[in-house]
């Protein structure tokens, strides 16, 4: 085999000291089962306190909502439920989303609700007085008749925008949108009458703010965005509502590969691959929707940018330090000077380095294709460890059954390193847990574990399904206590005691 190309992930303390401890992460997996999503709620709660420094750092006031979507798990709610009411919030998308988090503590007024609504989800949140994030006017004028209908009081809302035009359609130039057009929110061109409509129904609600969330990871595009709000808001004032805050939705993003050149070397192998001047890194010839067009790689490849070099509360920083393109400004001072409220909505960035996903090996066989590839079957499948469309994976981290010094990976790295695919659970063509072939430092044995670090955003529980009846990871609850990993199912973690279930 030529160079291993390996991913590996970044992964900072406290999570890279849980993964020195083989034994203890056996003996978990021996008890609940496999899949078994491990959460650490501290560390998210550390990783809101880091976005709150950001806000320190530019004096700016307002809320980090955590986006529930991100994880399914009680204890990272309960967890967020005990930081300053006024510093961290919850965005919830769906009415069981609200009900959980009201259940874990938040009180309506730290509830943000975004997302397609229906009407039992509008009616509690307005009932429970959390902000509802309009998706669209139809989505006002229905939450305006409940508020009247059951004499609920006022409620606050944002206008939600979407649809940001290009400096160059602004000066006519035509309209290029620079983002993804999105499903959500209302256009520029029907912000009037938006505005209009939350003018004749302000009896039933109060237009505290606008907002957007951009599926992007350009910080042009919402240095842009961010402007354009702020200018929303002066009109708003001139028609003399009195809105305050803009809220900047989420995609600050996540950081996964640890070492910059590695994912450079994936990367450009990966195009080598498509056009065929290499042997395909992935299962079947996966492409990742690149195509290989007489001798030009084209498409863009569904990954999610493995390496960042800035992602999280450092996105969020370069984000406002930039200048705004119209007013020459950097956003942070834009808010400032209009003494607005930074709303933000961090899903993914907030669960960094908060969880990780064990599988355990069930069987190691030869592939005949692919010239004696190795397939490794794991205790899981696809929809317990996903990143869209198969779009990243590192190389989960080998945990071996008999302990630390058989894995000892710097010493049989250059002789065992070895390329394998990863294949689930499922009576399933499709069920592989990523297309790459993976590199790992020996090839696993039958009872050894793999760890998937850093999947507490969207991989570890977004997709999980019954299919086949096979069982869904159970979630625990990590802290380090005195030298010692504590834990609990996710759903007894509550912070007031210790994981463990005694009083603090
Ligand atoms: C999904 C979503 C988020 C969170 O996005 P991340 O990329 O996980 O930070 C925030 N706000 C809205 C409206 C969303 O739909």
């Amino acid at each position: 085999m030529d160079t291993p190309l390996y991913l590996r992930p970044r992964v900072d303390p406290p999570l890279a000291g849980l993964l020195r401890d083989p034994p203890f992460l056996h003996s978990l997996v021996d008890a609940l089962g496999s899949p078994l999503n491990v959460l650490l709620p501290e560390t998210a709660a550390e990783n809101a306190a880091r976005f709150r420094a950001v806000y320190r750092h530019h004096h700016l006031a307002g809320r980090v909502y955590f986006a529930h979507k991100a994880n399914r798990s009680g204890a990272l709610l309960r967890r967020l439920a005990v930081e300053e009411p006024a510093a961290v919030g919850v965005d919830v998308a769906s009415l069981e989303e609200l009900r959980h988090a009201l259940g874990c503590g938040f009180t309506g007024d730290r509830v943000m609700c975004t997302g397609p609504k229906d009407p039992e989800f509008l009616w509690l949140a307005a009932r429970v007085g959390a902000t509802v994030n309009l998706d669209s006017p139809g989505e006002l004028e229905q939450l305006a008749a409940l508020v009247r209908k059951y004499g609920l009081g006022r409620v606050q809302v944002l206008a939600r925008l979407s649809g940001f035009e290009s400096a160059a359609a602004q000066e006519g130039a035509g309209t290029r949108m620079l983002s993804r057009r999105s499903r959500f929110g209302t256009p520029p061109r029907d912000t009037a009458a938006l505005l209009s409509a939350v003018e004749r129904h302000s009896d039933a609600v109060e237009l505290t703010g606008v907002a957007y969330h951009l599926d992007t990871t350009g910080l042009d595009e919402k240095v842009r965005a961010l402007e354009q709000c702020v200018l929303l808001l002066d009109e708003c004032r001139a028609r003399g509502l009195a809105p305050r805050a803009v809220d900047i939705g989420g995609g600050f993003g996540v950081g996964y590969v640890a070492d910059a050149g590695e994912w450079e070397r994936w990367t450009t192998a990966l195009s080598e691959a498509v056009l065929g001047s290499r042997p395909p890194l992935t299962w079947r010839g996966h492409t990742y929707g690149l195509r290989n067009e007489g001798g030009t790689v084209r498409g863009s490849a569904a990954l999610y940018p493995g390496h960042r070099p800035t992602a999280g509360p450092g996105y969020l920083d370069e984000l406002l330090s930039l200048p705004a393109p119209v007013l020459g400004r950097p956003s942070a001072t834009l808010l400032l000077e209009h003494l607005h409220d930074l709303h933000i909505e961090p899903g993914r960035s907030l669960l960094d380095q908060c969880g990780l996903t064990l599988a355990r090996v069930l069987e190691v066989r030869r592939t005949g294709e692919d010239g004696g590839d190795h397939l490794v079957r794991l205790g899981m499948n696809a929809g317990d460890m996903t990143l869209e469309e198969h779009g990243v994976l590192v190389d989960p981290v080998l945990l071996p059954r008999g302990g630390p010094e058989e894995g000892a990976a710097d010493a049989v790295d250059a002789v065992g390193a070895v390329g394998v695919f990863l294949v689930g659970n499922l009576c399933l063509e499709a069920d592989l847990i990523t297309r790459r072939r993976v590199h790992l430092p020996r090839l696993p044995r039958v009872g050894d574990l793999l760890a998937f670090v850093n999947t507490a955003g969207y991989a570890m529980d977004f997709h999980a399904h019954h299919a086949q009846r096979q069982p869904v990871a159970r979630t625990v609850a990590m802290e380090r206590e005195g030298g010692a990993w504590r834990w609990c199912l996710d759903e007894q973690y509550w912070p007031i005691t210790h994981p463990g279930g005694m009083p603090a």
